[in-house]
Formats: C-alpha cells, structure tokens, sequence
C-alpha cells in the first residue's frame, strides 16, 4: 500500500469529483478539526451544506479559517473538488506566506464510480455535475505537477482505499 509522507507544516489540498471519496478520506485520516470543508463552511452560513447560492460566503470563510490556522502553523486539509487551476494555485499562494507545503492529493476516480458511490450518500449531486467535474478532473491530472505543489498524490479507487498518511518533522 502507498504511504503518502506529509510535512506537519502542509496545507493538503484534495481534489476530486463529488461522490469520489474526499470526506470519507478525510474522515479516516484526520482530525475533525483539521478538515475545513467548503460543503461545512455553506452550512455554517446558511445552514444547508447544499446551497450552491453561499458559493461566495462560504469561500471566503473557508479562506478565512485556512489563513488563520495556517498564521498559528497547524497542519490543515481542505476539502473541496478544487479542481479548477485557478483556485488550486491561489492556496499555493496562500501556502507559501506562511511557509507551508503546500500539497495536493487528487483522487482519479472513474465517472461511473463516483456515480454510484454519490448515489449510496443522502446528499446527492446531479449527474451531469459529476460528469462536469470529471472532465475537469481529467485536466486536472495533467497540470497538477505544474502548479507549484510541494507534492502531489494521485490515487486510483484501491490506493484511496488503502493508503497510509505518515507525518514528518
Ligand atoms: P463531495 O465532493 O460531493 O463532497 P466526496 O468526494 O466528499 O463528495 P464522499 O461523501 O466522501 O465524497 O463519498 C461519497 C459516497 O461514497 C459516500 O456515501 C461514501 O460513504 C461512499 N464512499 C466513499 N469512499 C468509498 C469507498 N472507498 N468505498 C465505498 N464507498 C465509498
Ligand atoms: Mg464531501
């Protein structure tokens, strides 16, 4: 199994399509705290984590809560598709003020298994957003090693599955 090496000092951005398996990730791996969520983060403005309208409030919370914790140099994941070239070099950016790694994790997931997996949760995305994403996604992989990362994990559905985080420093 792959075992992905994380400097305390990273700021891990993960990168799929909905129904790909960030949150779960997360969950297994992280501390709650540690996760700052962009679907969180529209539930805390507006109280439901669907609610495509906050995209400008949550984000700009989400934002928020990232500098602040990178400021008091805690090790912090966010999770949202970010698989838009823009906004993954702004946390680059972001990363690199306060002397963070920054990291990208991206999860290759085929098309039709994120299908089946966004249809097995309560909250379910429109195919044809998955499919929007996962086009996206398929750029995504081509430049993500050119985007300034520190590091940059792309993982198949078995490696998602069994992957290790191992902490360093
Ligand atoms: P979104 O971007 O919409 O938030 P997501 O990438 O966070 O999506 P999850 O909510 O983590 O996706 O996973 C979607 C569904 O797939 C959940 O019901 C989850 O339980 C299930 N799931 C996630 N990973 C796996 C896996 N490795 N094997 C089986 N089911 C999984
Ligand atoms: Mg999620």
């Amino acid at each position: 199994a792959v075992t992905l090496h994380l400097p305390s000092r990273s700021l891990v951005l993960l990168c799929g399509a909905p129904g790909s398996g960030k949150s779960t990730f997360a969950e297994r791996h992280f501390l709650w705290s540690q996760v700052v969520s962009s679907d969180r983060c529209r539930e805390m403005v507006c109280d439901d984590e669907e609610n495509m309208a906050v995209h400008r409030e949550a984000f700009s919370l989400l934002r928020l809560i990232v500098r602040l914790r990178l400021s008091l140099g805690r090790f912090t994941v966010i999770d949202s598709t970010a698989l838009e070239r823009k906004h993954r070099t702004a946390y680059v950016s972001m990363a690199a003020q306060y002397n963070f790694h920054p990291v990208a994790i991206v999860f290759d997931v085929p098309y039709e298994l994120c299908l089946r997996q966004n249809e097995s949760r309560s909250r379910r995305v429109p195919p044809e957003a998955i499919r929007h994403y996962h086009n996206l996604l398929q750029k995504t992989k081509i430049s993500v090693r050119n985007e300034g990362f520190d590091r940059v994990f792309i993982l198949s559905p078995e490696q998602i599955r069994t992957a290790r985080i191992a902490f360093e420093d």
